[in-house]
């Protein structure tokens, strides 16, 4: 079956980005890959493989379901971490598989301990700190009690972790808030090793942490975005650009292009008006050509009279409306534009890109965003 577009996820630049993360974080240091939503879009199955070919065995999920989609990609027994959602008739399964998983709350914790009990087994936890993000995290008023409870039920816990999360890392608007997090962090992980609790690892960095924040990368570091290519930022990218080698100022390469082809091809006369309602006007006689990619395929609606792909290696200007299913855009400028010739909605054709980030200036929308619309139903392929 055709499909209206494509994916493909780049094996060559992804080994470019683990390469340059690995020299930012150093050897000690183990990176935990994020494949969150669905591996920010490019499929769990696709990239646990290509990770673990580049020597990644540690994968952090929002929740369970991911998490035991990655336990079974996994051919090298990689470890899993849930950092959100996880229901407690889920725990004995994910216990019994050794994935581990965040505890920020009472409940949660109380129910592993009953169900490691149960199973005879440890329960791998890792301890959440509120230090400033207030979404999840053990108060700093919690320390005495969690402490006590933890070392109580010792011989069912495994400590794999005490970790945070920052707000805001990537933007220096953020900056005090984010130091004032990195001292809580300190506080806490002080008190605990004075009150004789040890943890494997201590994890506090996302992307833009790793990139911008140097202290915040401890034993392990959780990333995301950057892995996939693209700066969390532009900011924390233009923050770090000087301390780049000189031989390598781009060194994070993004590894999805997105690929369509032309539908249809019509003239259309100075006057008429393309698509849906009055929203553009010819202004001379032109050519246009439709494109089977719409809002419902996560190419957004704000794209309307402002979107650009690539025809002929040439960027040409989405006219009218983006409706459902398809865009119109204008070829009058190029030779020929002919049913299934190529179209680049995100990557590079001829000497042109269009990059990801290019989409949020447009639309408001971060890097995280688009690639996470991007319709599981889409096909991926990866390629070299
Ligand atoms: C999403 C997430 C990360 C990774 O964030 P990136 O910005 O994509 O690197 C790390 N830690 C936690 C807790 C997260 O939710």
């Amino acid at each position: 079956m055709q499909h209206t577009s494509y994916i493909e996820i780049s094996k060559s630049a992804y080994a470019k980005n683990i390469d340059f993360l690995r020299s930012e974080v150093g050897k000690k240091t183990e990176i935990s890959i994020v494949v969150k939503g669905n591996a920010y879009g490019h499929g769990i199955e696709n990239i646990v493989p290509i990770a673990e070919e580049n020597g990644i065995r540690h994968f952090s999920t929002f929740s369970a379901d991911e998490a035991l989609r990655v336990h079974e990609a996994s051919s090298q027994n990689s470890q899993v971490m849930i950092m959100g959602m996880l229901d407690n008739a889920n725990l004995e399964e994910i216990i019994l598989k050794g994935i581990s998983f965040f505890v920020f709350e009472f409940d949660r914790l109380e129910a592993a301990i009953e169900t490691a009990k149960k199973l005879d087994l440890k329960a791998k936890i890792h301890v959440e700190l509120e230090t400033g993000f207030h979404r999840t995290g053990f108060e700093w008023e919690d320390r005495e009690w969690l402490a006590k409870v933890l070392e109580e039920n010792n011989a069912f816990l495994d400590l794999k972790g005490l970790c945070t999360h920052y707000a805001g890392a990537e933007s220096i608007s953020n900056y005090v808030r984010v130091r004032r997090q990195i001292k809580e962090y300190k506080k806490f992980r002080k008190w605990f090793s004075a009150n004789g609790l040890k943890f494997e690892k201590y994890h506090t960095a996302c992307s833009a942490a790793t990139l911008s924040y140097p202290e915040t990368i401890m034993d392990m570091v959780r990333v995301g975005i950057a892995s996939y290519g693209l700066w969390p930022t532009m900011e924390t990218y233009m923050y770090r650009f000087q301390s780049l080698p000189e031989d390598n100022k781009n060194p994070l390469k993004r590894l999805i292009s997105w690929k369509s082809s032309v539908m249809n091809t019509k003239s259309v006369q100075m006057g008429d008006f393309v698509g849906y309602g009055s929203s553009y006007m010819a202004p001379r006689d032109m050519t246009i050509a439709l494109v089977p990619i719409g809002y419902g395929h996560g190419y957004s609606r704000l794209l309307s009279n402002q979107g650009k792909v690539l025809i002929h290696g040439k960027m040409v200007s989405v006219v009218g409306t983006v409706t459902m299913n398809s865009i119109a855009v204008d070829v009058t400028d190029l030779e020929s534009v002919q049913k299934n010739d190529e179209v680049v909605i995100v990557g590079c054709q001829g000497d042109n890109e269009i990059t990801v980030a290019s989409f949020g200036e447009s639309t408001q929308q971060v890097n995280y965003e688009l690639l996470t619309r991007l319709p599981i139903d889409i096909p991926r392929k990866v390629v070299s």
